[in-house]
């Protein structure tokens, strides 16, 4: 069946928002939303610096607002949008303005800290959002958990680890999980020998065999802080306790993630490395709507080959692992340390290597207090931001 042969929807369209529309998590949810155009209404879309794609895509979805990050491109997006009827805005405080809009679902699919705020404007709305953006429970798991807890909103999983364990873990049978497994692909290097690893350049950290991302997202996964990062998200998300979560790496990246219980079964959800069928299930949730992600022959594959990460070689899951042990701010200060590094090393200012490096070093040069209110996380972040960008 294809999305275009989907039953009509019984119920009213379903209002939509997504935060980060131009990215690649933004594009596939887009091009979802756009394949099915009687379920859904667009309220808002938004975006940094990419205007065109901005215009596009809010002129083709039919969007009532439009918001672009960069206030300097203001005026480019109301003559991008000239005689269409939809509303442009500009700036960080347009883009918290755009998810406080009406939506039954908000996509969270900003990159990195820059959008805990949106997030947790659509958080407080209560309705359903779909989080991408991992970064915002690393640095700020606790606060949002208890926003979350306060509005009633649904948070749904995209990220594709996360949606899996999602579907397969049973709430009402928590105490009978025994743990959780996320699977890693291992990323472009995990054969690579140190020596090696110390020459890699962006270009190579961001070709991931086996899914296409985002720049940010690709080099995480490179270093394996991506799945340190998960390590994190996962606590937040689920109620096991820390040393419940493991990580294995599966180089297919077919089994996404799995739950052990306690009668010896685990289960697990399987599926092509294709972010939209992760971005279908929670956008049609509860029910499953189509997606026109490949199709899993597990026949050709043939072979699905599991080993034990090397933190040897990735130091990452160990500073993000010591993180969730600390606690407090220790997740807020590798977070934002990984992005200052990560984009270092984008910009050719450091090696792949000093990405670790520097994230180890801020983590040991700064305290790590208690995280009262979203204030305490906001100087934790610049600072460790001030002392990482020292460092690169
Ligand atoms: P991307 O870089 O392709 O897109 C990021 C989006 O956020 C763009 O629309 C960009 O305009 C917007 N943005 C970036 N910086 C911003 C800022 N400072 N203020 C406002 N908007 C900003 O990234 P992506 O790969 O789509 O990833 C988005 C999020 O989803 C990340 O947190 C990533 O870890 C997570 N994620 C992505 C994938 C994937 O397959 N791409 C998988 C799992 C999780
Ligand atoms: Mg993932």
């Amino acid at each position: 069946m294809t999305l275009r042969q989907m039953p009509k929807p019984e119920t009213a369209p379903k209002r939509v928002t997504i935060l980060g529309s131009t990215g690649s998590i933004g594009t596939n949810t887009a091009a979802l939303i756009a394949e099915n155009p009687e379920a859904y209404v667009v309220e808002a879309l938004t975006a940094k610096t990419n205007v065109a794609l901005l215009a596009r895509q809010a002129r083709e979805l039919g969007a009532q607002l439009a918001v672009i990050g960069d206030s300097d491109r203001y005026g480019e997006l109301k003559e991008a949008l000239a005689g269409t009827g939809i509303e442009a805005a500009a700036g960080p405080a347009a883009l918290i303005d755009a998810a406080k809009e009406p939506a039954d679902w908000v996509m969270a699919a900003i990159v990195g800290a820059a959008g805990l705020e949106p997030t947790l404007a659509a958080i407080r709305r209560g309705g359903i959002v779909g989080l991408a953006n991992k970064e915002c429970l690393v640095c700020a798991g606790d606060l949002m958990v208890a926003e979350i807890r306060k509005s009633g909103a649904t948070l749904l999983p995209v990220d594709s680890e996360h949606n899996a364990i999602f579907q397969v873990f049973d709430m009402k049978q928590s105490v009978a999980v025994e743990k959780i497994t996320l699977t890693a692909s291992g990323g472009p290097f995990r054969e690579m020998d140190y020596e090696s690893m110390t020459k890699m350049t962006p270009e190579q950290a961001v070709a991931h065999p086996n899914w296409s991302m985002g720049a940010k997202i690709s080099v995480d996964s490179a270093t394996m802080m991506n799945k340190g990062l998960e390590l994190i998200e996962a606590f937040h998300l689920f109620p096991v306790e820390k040393d419940q979560i493991e990580i294995l790496v599966h180089p297919q990246s077919v089994i996404h993630s799995m739950v052990s219980y306690v009668d010896g079964s685990v289960l697990a959800q399987l599926g092509m490395p294709d972010m939209r069928t992760p971005i279908a299930y929670a956008l049609g949730w509860p029910e499953r709507i189509p997606a026109p992600s490949p199709r899993l022959d597990l026949g050709k594959i043939g072979k699905l080959t599991f080993e034990a990460p090397d933190s040897k070689r990735f130091p990452a899951l160990r500073l993000a692992r010591q993180s969730l042990q600390s606690g407090g701010a220790a997740p807020t200060i590798l977070n934002a340390a990984n992005e200052v590094a990560v984009a270092g090393f984008l910009d050719g200012r450091i090696g792949f290597l000093d990405i670790a490096r520097v994230v180890e070093e801020t983590l040991e040069r700064l305290a790590a207090p208690a995280l009262r209110t979203l204030e305490d996380v906001f100087e934790v972040d610049a600072a460790a931001r001030r002392h990482a960008a020292g460092l690169v």
